[in-house]
């Protein structure tokens, strides 16, 4: 595997590249942080009910507010979340889910609508759509924690919005965002590879096999596990390709390359409408429509893919 394909940069893969220095250490800065809120330089990244607010036009672009387009949010804002900088400039998410009619709201309306990232998502420009998810990801995990699972007291966003912690005394326990690890895998016998589809996709939808890392298990046995389950084979050599955050909701993709004896497939039924073998010239002639098409351009498994169509 040459060094190019784990780079940052173009091929880096979606919604990684965002550009935006964390600064972990100002998020104990509640002084600063107050500050910023009030700054008139600072940006806001409005996430409304897991959509973003996004500017239409020739060009989809991330739409931010500016701290005087978001001071009348503020107040009803479910959380603001600290997600990094930008040179000097503070970004921010700011979770307007309690808007009704965001149409209504011109601080809102005039910058863009609320729109889903998995559809926009492959429209954007890399570091945009990146800022995007993280917004997205960190606003999902405070609307689903809001309770600590420890005593079931509610809990409060604390440290710029990258804990919560339990208001019960006696508790006090910290949450941390959670990211769920999954496996996701190109399985390959070197000249054809393994392509299944789910029944809920859009039609001639084919990916990349794929699954949730279990408790006790490693990367490489959880790729050999889902492998094993969904069509029946036994992988041999498992390489590491790259990752990518996917907070669709709350996801971390592991990409891989799995070799394999050529086989037979038994596909599981339960887990699939279907999965067959291709040969890249199969691959390379895809019609991209309802008949056969590869995932969407955004995704980890369409780079596994072209990644591994260029080795061949
Ligand atoms: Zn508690």
């Amino acid at each position: 595997m040459s060094d190019a394909i784990n780079e940052d940069g173009p091929r880096g893969n979606f919604y990684t590249g965002m550009g935006l220095d964390r600064a972990d250490h100002l998020r104990r800065d509640a002084g600063w942080l107050e500050a910023r809120l009030a700054d008139p330089e600072s940006r806001f990244v409005p996430v409304r009910r897991a959509h973003n607010l996004i500017r239409r036009g020739d060009d989809a672009r991330a739409a931010w507010l500016d701290g005087a387009g978001a001071r009348r949010l503020l107040p009803r804002a479910a959380e603001t979340i600290f997600l990094g900088l930008s040179g000097e400039t503070a970004y921010f998410a700011l979770d307007v889910s309690a808007i009704e009619a965001p149409e209504a709201e011109p601080a809102l309306a005039e910058r863009g609508e609320f729109l889903d990232l998995r559809v926009v998502g492959p429209l954007l420009e890399r570091g945009e759509g990146a800022i995007l998810a993280y917004a997205r990801g960190l606003v999902y995990w405070h609307q689903r924690h809001r309770f600590c699972s420890v005593c079931g007291s509610p809990s409060t966003s604390t440290q710029g919005g990258h804990v919560r912690r339990c208001t019960h005394e006696a508790c006090g326990v910290e949450h941390f965002p959670r990211t769920d690890p999954a496996v996701i895998m190109l399985v390959h016998d070197g000249e054809r590879c393994v392509l299944g589809r789910q029944k809920v996709w859009r039609n001639g939808m084919h990916s990349t096999l794929a699954g949730f890392v279990e408790p006790g298990e490693s990367l490489e046995e959880a790729v050999a596990r889902e492998v094993k389950e969904e069509v029946g084979l036994e992988v041999g050599e498992v390489a590491y390709h790259s990752s990518q955050p996917w907070p669709f909701p709350a996801s971390l993709m592991l990409g891989f390359h799995a070799a394999c004896d050529h086989a037979p497939l038994r596909v599981n039924e339960q887990e699939l409408g279907g999965a067959q073998w291709f040969s890249r010239a199969q691959l390379e002639a895809s019609p991209e429509d309802d008949s056969f098409r590869l995932p969407r351009r955004d995704s980890i498994a369409r780079r596994l893919i072209e990644d591994w169509l260029a080795e061949g």
